[in-house]
């Protein structure tokens, strides 16, 4: 996993006390370990949270703004997945409560400021109550960003439509990341049924038999590279601007 100096995980309590008053915020990646289909690891949507986050903990001095980088967070809601081997999933309100706790945590060390930056669908509104909650309960300022949320018009741009889970879009983003977990034998159109317009469909193996979406053979690493910069840059302006607004 890379590692940066605003990195916690690197950090002496003294160093964390000093990094807590200096920066603007606390920075959480959350992630998953859930199936990806065939040919990706289910540790795709956690790789993403780290790399993601390391692009905005990177950029972040040219936006004025500066972050220490909490642990990622690989584990979240996918019970969704759980017919598929190797998927580990946390009920949604023990994830809530994770995340309310280390918010908590960040509070008694002072922290005024949470930015959590997610990277699994499964994990949206567990992570919106939990924010909610350290709001109201904690008076922590805490920012949701939900990392796509920010990169739709460029994905669709890119990829079309078909860009879900396991698709073009997720093979794109380990290609470019770690191009050693992705087994290119293994990339075919993933066939999913379409989705219901009103129904729950519970579980993912009524939808898709191989675990994905979209068609990863259309991945494209250096196309996403660019995706990657722009969504980074709109995370950044939103996050700067609603900081100085006082949020
Ligand atoms: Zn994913």
């Amino acid at each position: 996993m890379p590692e940066t100096d605003d990195d916690l995980v690197t950090m002496t309590w003294e160093d964390a006390e000093a990094a807590f008053a200096d920066a603007d915020a606390a920075l959480l990646g959350t992630g998953s370990v859930e199936q990806h289909s065939v040919h990706l690891p289910v540790s795709v949507d956690t790789l993403r949270a780290e790399h993601l986050t390391e692009e905005l903990v990177d950029a972040a001095a040219e936006h004025d703004l500066e972050f220490v980088r909490l642990p990622t967070l690989p584990y979240g809601m996918s019970e969704h997945h759980m017919n598929f081997p190797g998927t580990i999933t946390l009920d949604p309100l023990t994830y809530e409560d994770a995340i309310v706790q280390i918010g908590e945590s960040l509070a008694r060390h002072g922290v005024e400021r949470f930015v959590i930056v997610n990277c699994h669908g499964g994990n949206r509104e567990p992570l919106s109550n939990a924010a909610d909650r350290l709001v109201r309960e904690y008076g922590l300022a805490t920012h949701f960003v939900h990392w796509t949320d920010f990169a739709r018009e460029r994905l669709k741009e890119v990829f079309g439509e078909g860009w879900g889970h396991a698709g073009d879009h997720e093979t794109s983003v380990i290609e470019h990341y770690r191009p050693d977990l992705v087994k290119a034998g293994k990339k075919e159109p993933q066939n999913a049924t379409e989705m219901p317009e009103t129904a729950s469909y519970g579980y993912f193996d009524r939808v898709t038999d191989l675990g994905g979406l979209g068609d990863p053979t259309n991945a494209d690493p250096e196309a996403v590279a660019e995706v990657i910069d722009h969504g980074t840059e709109e995370i950044l302006t939103a996050l700067k601007d609603d900081i100085d607004a006082g949020w």
